[in-house]
């Protein structure tokens, strides 16, 4: 990439013209002082021309890596042919991001098309409730599910607190044996007991209230937090047993970022609706949608759906779609996360725990980890926000765009990083980490 194209003053014009915006979960005027002018691969440069390594992947979003050519020329060619065509009409591209997206998960049987993740959760709610003319969802606490209606009701995280206005939804708690609520001293008994834990909150809810069971396969924001063996199984056979529809939300962990295509794949489990959005075109147009089971896709044979969008299956992201899960196909791209989580980032973020005291536990698979900070190993108290305010300061000066969530640094690069910069990015968070010194 040459410098030339990167002009300082726009990083300066940037800054000052972001007033004009109010940003997602910000008060407004709190403006960034990283501004990002241009990627590549793994890489973003700011306007000064300043190299950064993305282990963000910008929100979890760009498992392809940015601008990936493929994927490029793509989106160009279908905005010269055809940039827009109304929702419920048939076009050849749109159907084939259909196919590829059913490609690469056994068992579902359509897809319906959002414009990202909220409206993906929304619609498969929507879905359930239709189906099984009943209202309840089940879902976790410490779980992300998106800023909209139901999404942001369903979501068991301090965004929902405000926003409650709609009935029927419940919470439990899922498994999570660092920070266990159940008394558990193995991953074994955290599974047995998480479940236990919802089979009694369905009971004393009403069985027959529950249209939905809806989980994070792999709860992302929340601090990733890998199931123990068996724990997706048991969800499926306590929706199995009382008519409920299982949801699996895939938009954070789908489309590679765990070393399978979906992260409820490493589980063997069977959902009935899949919600995905982000790495299923790597982010380059918005869109998301909802993946649905024969036998839930059968409900809509008998009556319409009561939903739709304008930018449903929008020819661009339909394009974005098709490119980004041939290059995936083509460039063994979900190995390689899985390989980069088993032999680099896995291993290498362990012997970082070793040296550091601050990070009480290392969690995740494939392209997606978290260190959990602590204050205390023995307590395991989470450090204070400033901590990890201070370690972020510390990581991008050092060209390392991290993603931190609470008390957390989340490890997520795109899975297209070589071996190489992913153990330069491992480097770089062992320097921060020490000049950081003690929590
Ligand atoms: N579900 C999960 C699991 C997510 O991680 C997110 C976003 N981080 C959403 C839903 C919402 O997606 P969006 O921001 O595209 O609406």
């Amino acid at each position: 990439m040459s410098e030339h194209q990167l002009h300082p003053a726009d990083g300066d014009r940037a800054r000052e013209l972001d007033r004009l915006i109010l940003h997602s979960w910000s008060k407004h005027g709190s403006t960034n002082p990283f501004t990002v002018a241009r990627g590549e691969g793994v890489r973003l440069w700011d306007h000064d021309g300043r190299e950064y390594l993305d282990f963000s992947s910008q929100l979890v979003n760009t498992n392809i890596g940015h601008a990936h050519p493929r994927v490029v020329e793509a989106i160009q060619r279908q905005a010269a042919e055809l940039a827009t065509v109304a929702p419920a009409t048939t076009n050849l591209r749109r159907s084939e991001a259909a196919e590829r997206i059913l490609s690469t998960i056994d068992g579902l049987a359509a897809v319906f098309f959002t414009n990202g993740g909220a409206d993906a959760v929304e619609n498969a709610i929507r879905m359930a409730r239709v189906h099984t003319g009943r209202t309840k969802v089940l879902s976790h606490y410490r779980s992300y599910h998106g800023n909209t209606g139901a999404a942001i009701n369903a979501t068991g995280d301090h965004r929902r607190l405000g926003n409650e206005f709609a009935l029927g939804h419940v919470h439990c708690f899922g498994p999570f044996l660092y920070r266990s609520e159940f008394w558990a001293t193995s991953e074994e008994q955290e599974g047995e007991r998480a479940l236990q834990h919802a089979r009694r909150v369905i009971e004393s809810e009403g069985p027959e209230t529950f249209a939905a069971i809806l989980v994070e396969p792999v709860p992302g924001t929340a601090g990733i937090l890998v199931p123990p063996p068996g724990y997706l199984q048991g969800l499926r056979e306590l929706a199995d047993r009382h008519g409920i529809v299982l949801i699996l939300d895939e938009v954070m962990a789908g489309f590679g970022r765990t070393g399978h295509w979906f992260a409820h794949q490493h589980d063997g489990v069977r959902p009935d609706l899949v919600t995905f959005a982000k790495g299923v075109n790597s982010g380059y147009v918005p869109v998301g949608g909802v993946i649905i089971a024969e036998h839930i896709l059968g409900t809509f044979r008998e009556r319409p759906i009561p939903g739709g969008l304008t930018y449903a299956g929008h020819p661009l992201a339909a394009a974005s779609i098709v490119a980004t899960i041939d290059a995936m196909t083509d460039e063994r791209i979900v190995e390689r996360a899985a390989h980069l989580g088993a032999d680099i980032l896995g291993p290498g973020l362990r012997a970082l725990a070793e040296r550091h005291p601050i990070i009480g536990e290392v969690r995740g698979r494939g392209c997606f980890w978290a260190l959990d900070l602590v204050a205390d190993r023995g307590t395991r108290e989470p450090v204070d926000a400033s901590v990890v305010a201070r370690l972020k300061a510390l990581l991008l000066e050092r060209g390392y765009v991290p993603f931190t969530a609470d008390n957390r640094i989340h490890v997520t690069p795109p899975l297209v990083m070589g071996d190489d910069d992913a153990r330069v990015g491992l480097a770089i968070l062992d320097e921060a980490l020490a000049a950081l010194g003690s929590p």
